[in-house]
C-alpha cells in the first residue's frame, strides 16, 4: 500500500464526512445514531463502511467503488 489516506483532502475524506451526516437511522429498530457515524475502511479501490446500531447491535454495511 503505497497511498497515505491519513493528511489532507482526498476523495475518501470527503466521502467519510458526507456519510458521517446521513443514513443513522437504523432500519432495523428505528434508533435514531445522533452521535454516531459509518466508520469508514479503504483497500485503495473501494471504501467499505459500517455503521453498529447501538440499540439493537444490527451492523450494516455499505461498499463504494473510488475507481472503475
Ligand atoms: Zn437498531
Amino acid at each position: 500500500m503505497s497511498r497515505s489516506w491519513s493528511s489532507g483532502t482526498t476523495p475518501f475524506d470527503r466521502l467519510t464526512s458526507h456519510y458521517d451526516d446521513v443514513d443513522l437511522k437504523c432500519p432495523s429498530c428505528g434508533y435514531e445514531d445522533e452521535d454516531g457515524h459509518w466508520k469508514a475502511e479503504t483497500n485503495g479501490d473501494t471504501v467499505l463502511y459500517r455503521h453498529l446500531c447501538p440499540s439493537c447491535g444490527s451492523i450494516r454495511k455499505r461498499t463504494l467503488k473510488l475507481r472503475s
